[in-house]
């Protein structure tokens, strides 16, 4: 089955769908990285993207679609996805239940990490994230993990749109635009709420719970 993670951005999606895809053998789909990945090539579609994500706007929801639609149709991933970072609006929603359905797959869970902003702000402000292998730590919380980190603290890069300005923006366009999501999953008996403002682990294991249901 596969796995909806939902909440603002910085809420630890994707810290906790790393976890996810460790130990229950998941394949991490985040529409953020598939973006930078995207920017990274530089192509003309990548510069485009590159500058909707540094002003803190969304991509078209074409593209992320075409991105997303080349995930859940290959096989490897089949029923094992964990969408971290979509849908991001209702649109989105719907698209995803037309695509799954389509190749006959469907949500087993959807995860909502609830934190306010406040919170939000400092995790990011404190984030950065490995190119290679797209792992987050933060600058205040984890020094030596950072300083021990296997590809090399050279790749650790603060994202451009992790910026206080940006960020406020992000989070403002979250209450706006995607957490009306909410409402069309909050009445389905496969979603749960956690209080992502607690520790790392303790929502883990709280993660952990639901998935073993
Ligand atoms: P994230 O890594 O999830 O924080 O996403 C970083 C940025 O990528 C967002 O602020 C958006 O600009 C863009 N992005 C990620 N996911 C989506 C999506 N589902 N729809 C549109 N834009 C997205």
């Amino acid at each position: 089955m596969n796995i909806i993670l939902f909440g603002p951005p910085g809420a630890g999606k994707g810290t906790q769908a790393q976890f996810i895809v460790k130990k229950h053998n998941y394949f991490q789909l985040s529409t953020g990285n598939l973006l930078r990945d995207e920017v990274s090539l530089k192509t003309p579609l990548g510069r485009e993207i590159e500058k909707l994500i540094s002003n803190g706007k969304f991509a078209s929801d074409e593209t992320v679609n075409t991105l997303l639609r080349q995930s859940i149709t290959n096989l490897k991933f089949r029923d094992r996805i964990i969408f971290d970072g979509y849908p991001r609006n209702v649109e989105q929603a719907k698209n995803l239940e037309l695509i799954l359905s389509e190749f006959n797959q469907t949500i087993g869970h959807i995860i909502f990490l609830n934190v306010t902003r406040d919170i939000v702000e400092k995790r990011i402000m404190g984030r950065v994230t490995c190119e290679k292998c797209h792992m987050t730590m933060n600058e205040y919380f984890n020094k030596q993990q950072i300083e021990l980190h296997p590809c090399g603290k050279e790749f650790l890069k603060k994202r451009k749109d992790d910026n206080l300005d940006i960020v406020v923006a992000r989070y403002d366009t979250y209450m706006t635009v995607t957490k009306p999501v909410l409402d069309f999953y909050s009445k389905n008996a496969n979603f749960s709420e956690i209080d992502g403002a607690a520790e790392i682990e303790q929502i883990t294991n709280k993660i952990n719970d639901v998935l073993r249901v």
